[in-house]
């Protein structure tokens, strides 16, 4: 069986030391009363209710799966997850960084991350139930009409109703200018939606009183495309005149999906037979009013696999401890014992590092995104909140796609110091192989997410939000480059973002002559973008080791070994990708569609 312990002295360096959080949190006057010890305690908190509450129905909750009846179009969680999810309810956790002005705690982002983070390592499953109500809040939060917030909101802030995305259909996914589902305006201000929807996260379930479905849909007289989709809130129930479910509406599930991994996460196909919906924003702008939801869902797919990188680590990490087998190549370490732990392998440790960068170097950069959430959001200066704003739609692609692409290979790796045992169902790591597969494929695939990167936010933009990034890349180097301890850190860091550089530059000048070239160089491109960033923030990291080395506590000789570990190990596959980036379309592209 799996263990977790919340990381709780990582999270404290993270939000403490590296990013000194209560001094940002003091320039916004919203957060400005929050000091270390309230951090602390929160993280705390969180960390017992999501080790102890959540933490204990993950293995059970894969192997029970949902059930779906099919007279009543019922979805059951399995069980004690509607136990749990009333108790993180009670406890005031759906609230934590909502708008007080809906019964919200008015939390910065950075500490409902950590939060999130462990729910993730918790139990990924159980924690897509209200996971997509916080984009549903934010999105009605930024588009809704007065009405609709105020019907609305404090329920999804309380927790007593959860909120889904419904964008997908059986004949798109990546393509929504193809959707079909149609919206007839009532004449009463509401819309009768019909239409079918696949593969809804928590679409169904028995968590709560209400589910408030975010549904994209076409207008009658809607142009073709993407310019024609407009955004419903369709709730299960309708809310009466005191605001509470009323009527059942005419959304209802028709399955739920047998499916890879997530197994306690109820995966529905959604049927519209002339759902009530009322307009979120305006006509034929929905995909905009969408996109509120659909970028906080992506950070919170990139926090997913984080929280899986970090328990697959700490359950290999105990592994490789009891383990015995074989003897170190140096000669034998534990004479007592027939066979040394296989932690004295230097195979084992790579791959155990592996998946320690991928999770330190991810808690570092996501603290940071949400960090920069919070100024855009929350600072008093308009200057401020734009270059916020600029860095959060840089890096949340890069979240999304790099987190996920190494929660994957962590979650592999970490299995594979389990041996054949690994693979074996009781102990857990292939569960969380399987969970964490997901992650690269929705709420926009990986590659998409690279075209959303290199196509909009650096070419289109002429790398503005890559030099601003860049900038202060460029002022850690300056200030650290002349000191001989930070160089195995500070050389390679200069060298590769003057390569990020180069390489957008080149592929920007390719692409005039043939817009392939973007496709081509997009994904092997975001993996480089996102060793620039893991490398900065493991250099700061470092910085930080360094000087307190002397303190005589361990952590800082983990955290500089960590970071050695990835600069030596993980950074140098950018040279692989930077040649994959440049080798241009035509090897891809030159061989006729009938060879294939
Ligand atoms: C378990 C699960 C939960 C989900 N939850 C939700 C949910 O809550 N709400 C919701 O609306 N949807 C949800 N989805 C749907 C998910 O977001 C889509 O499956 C995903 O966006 C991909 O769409 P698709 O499956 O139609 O694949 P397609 O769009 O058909 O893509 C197929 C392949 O082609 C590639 N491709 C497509 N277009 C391009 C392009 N222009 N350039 C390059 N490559 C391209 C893709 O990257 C992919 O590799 C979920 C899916 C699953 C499996």
């Amino acid at each position: 069986m799996p263990t977790y312990t919340p990381p709780l002295r990582d999270m404290q360096f993270v939000l403490h030391e590296l990013l000194d959080v209560p001094t940002e949190l003091a320039a916004m006057p919203r957060h400005a009363e929050l000091d270390a010890d309230t951090i602390n305690q929160v993280i705390e908190e969180g960390g017992k209710f999501t080790a102890g509450v959540i933490f204990p129905l993950n293995l059970p909750g894969d192997h029970e799966g949902c059930h779906y009846d099919a007279a009543s179009r019922a979805v059951t969680a399995p069980q004690g997850f509607k136990e749990a999810y009333r108790q993180y309810v009670e406890a005031g956790w759906p609230s934590l960084s909502c708008d007080p002005a809906y019964g919200g705690q008015g939390l910065p982002m950075v500490l409902n991350n950590a939060f999130y983070e462990m729910l993730n390592s918790a139990n990924q499953a159980w924690t897509m139930y209200p996971g997509l109500s916080h984009g549903a809040y934010e999105c009605l939060h930024a588009h809704g009409t007065p009405e609709q917030r105020a019907l609305y909101l404090p329920k999804l802030v309380s927790g007593e109703w959860t909120g889904t995305m419904c964008l997908t259909e059986s004949h798109c996914g990546t393509d929504l200018g193809l959707l079909k589902t149609k919206a007839e305006p009532q004449g009463d201000g509401s819309f009768r939606l019909t239409g079918s929807k696949i593969f809804i996260s928590a679409g169904e379930h028995d968590l709560a009183a209400n589910i408030i479905h975010l549904v994209l849909a076409r207008l009658p007289d809607a142009p073709p495309g993407t310019k024609g989709i407009s955004l419903f809130v369709v709730p299960k129930f309708v809310p009466d005149a005191n605001g509470n479910p009323g009527e059942r509406n005419g959304i209802s599930c028709g399955a739920i999906e047998h499916k890879m991994g997530i197994h306690g996460n109820a995966t529905c196909q959604m049927n519209l037979d002339g759902a009530s919906g009322w307009l979120i924003g305006e006509p034929n702008r929905g995909l905009n009013a969408m996109f509120v939801m659909m970028n906080a869902a992506r950070l919170g797919v990139g926090m997913q696999s984080l929280g899986l990188t970090e328990v697959a680590y700490q359950n290999a990490v105990a592994y490789a401890r009891e383990r015995s087998q074989g003897r170190s190549l140096t000669g034998t370490k534990a004479s007592d014992k027939p066979a040394d732990p296989i932690l004295v392998h230097p195979d084992v440790r790579r791959m155990l590092l592996t998946a320690r960068a991928y999770a330190e170097g991810g808690r570092a950069f996501t603290s940071y995104v949400a960090l920069m959430i919070d100024r855009e959001l929350s600072h008093p200066d308009e200057a401020v909140r734009k270059a916020a704003g600029d860095e959060v739609a840089l890096l949340t692609p890069i979240v999304k796609a790099f987190l996920t692409d190494n929660g994957w290979i962590a979650t592999s790796e970490a299995m594979q110091v389990y041996g054949g045992h690994g693979y074996i169902a009781e102990w857990g790591m292939e569960q969380y192989v399987r969970d964490a597969r997901i992650n690269m494929i929705y709420e926009g695939t990986n590659t998409i997410q690279s075209l959303d990167l290199l196509g909009r936010k650096v070419l289109m933009d002429n790398g503005a939000k890559l030099r601003q990034f860049g900038e202060k890349v460029k002022a850690f180097v300056e200030a650290h480059g002349t000191d001989d301890k930070m160089a195995e850190f500070i050389t390679p860091l200069a060298d590769l973002g003057e390569k990020l550089t180069k390489l957008s530059m080149e592929i920007g000048m390719k692409a005039f002559m043939n817009r392939d070239e973007v496709g081509a160089a997009a994904v092997p491109y975001l993996r480089v973008a996102g060793h620039l960033v893991f490398a900065y923030f493991f250099a700061r990291m470092a910085r930080i080791a360094l000087d307190k080395q002397g303190s005589g506590d361990d952590f800082y000789q983990a955290k500089l070994a960590v970071a050695r570990f990835y600069f030596a190990r993980l950074l140098p596959e950018t040279a692989t990708l930077i040649r994959q980036a440049r080798a241009g379309s035509a090897s891809l592209m030159q061989m006729d569609e009938a060879l294939f």
